[in-house]
């Protein structure tokens, strides 16, 4: 039997709809500033849409477009100006920054006032979400978490594995589905027997950045599989770190790549810039 095909497209659109509902009855607009350093045509791609949906549901956008070859004193300008601008509730640095700045960019990212940090990636967030109190979760889990709970309302007491422990992804998920009573597994690129410990998850999420490397024999019957990765194979589509092909045969539900995750993360960033507006 084929699984349930978990449409991130549709669930999106459905809560930026209500997104979109509640700011039109604020009345203040809330404002989402975005920098972007550089001209990586990846990231290009993903401010223009972040702008559009902004906009789309009566926020305010703020673009701050800098030069590749900006200094940190620069960006920390930016950072400074927008952090102490009242009509911008919400600020995204978009990563990763050119190369030159690798080194700062965690700083440059703890720079942004974390009632502003609606990537959720400051330590007063990150720290937050780990003491299960409220903050501004990072999006992408934010909205992984929307997609399993739009399937399965009750988590509690099933075996969560995460592939995957990076602080923008893989630890805030975990954090995210233990809060739900979940038995959570961290997997990483030292796990031991990872296909064994794949088919003990009811929930299998996957955040990699291999393509296809969950193969469909590492998915339990009838488990929730929630593919995080975006792989561009030489043919130029995109596709994920699940084998789709071969896991939606075994699963109970799973979400496509695209149309899966991605949408559900701008969503969020939209979420939590309405929440940053109305300052909770
Ligand atoms: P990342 O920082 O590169 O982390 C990748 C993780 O995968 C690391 O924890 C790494 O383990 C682990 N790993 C690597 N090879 C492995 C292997 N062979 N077996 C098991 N684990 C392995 O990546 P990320 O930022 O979390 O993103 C992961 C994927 O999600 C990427 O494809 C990215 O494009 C995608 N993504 C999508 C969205 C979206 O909106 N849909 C948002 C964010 C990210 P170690 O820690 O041991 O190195």
């Amino acid at each position: 039997m084929s699984a349930q095909i978990i449409d991130g497209k549709a669930i999106a659109a459905g809560l930026r709809d209500d997104i979109k509902n509640e700011v039109d009855g604020l009345g203040k607009k809330p404002g989402l500033a975005v920098i972007l350093v550089g001209d990586d045509p990846a990231s290009q791609v993903y401010v223009g849409s972040k702008v559009k949906m902004t906009v789309a549901v009566g926020m305010e956008s703020f673009e701050h477009r800098l030069p590749a070859d900006s200094t940190e004193k620069d960006i920390r300008h930016v950072i400074k100006n927008l952090n102490s601008n009242p009509d911008v509730h919400g600020i995204l640095l978009q990563l990763p920054l050119p190369p030159h700045l690798a080194e700062v960019q965690e700083d440059l990212v703890q720079s942004i006032a974390p009632e502003k940090d609606v990537d959720g990636l400051t330590v007063t967030n990150a720290g937050k979400l780990f003491l299960g109190l409220e903050g501004l979760v990072p999006c992408t889990p934010q909205g992984s978490m929307l997609l399993i709970k739009s399937v399965e309302e009750n988590l509690s007491g099933k075996h969560a594995v995460v592939i995957g422990r990076s602080n923008l992804f893989g630890k805030p998920m975990a954090q995210l589905l233990l809060q739900e009573n979940c038995t959570v597994t961290t997997a990483h690129s030292r796990t031991q027997n990872i296909e064994e410990l794949c088919r003990s998850a009811d929930i299998l999420v996957a955040a990699v950045g291999r393509p296809k490397m969950v193969k469909g024999d590492w998915v339990k019957p009838g488990a929730i599989v929630i593919d995080v990765g975006i792989n561009r194979m030489d043919n130029g589509k995109l596709c994920g770190d699940v084998d789709y092909d071969g896991a939606e045969k075994i699963a109970g539900a799973i979400t496509p790549v695209p149309g899966g995750v991605g949408p559900m993360t701008i969503a969020c960033l939209l979420k939590n810039t309405l929440k940053a507006a109305k300052g909770r």
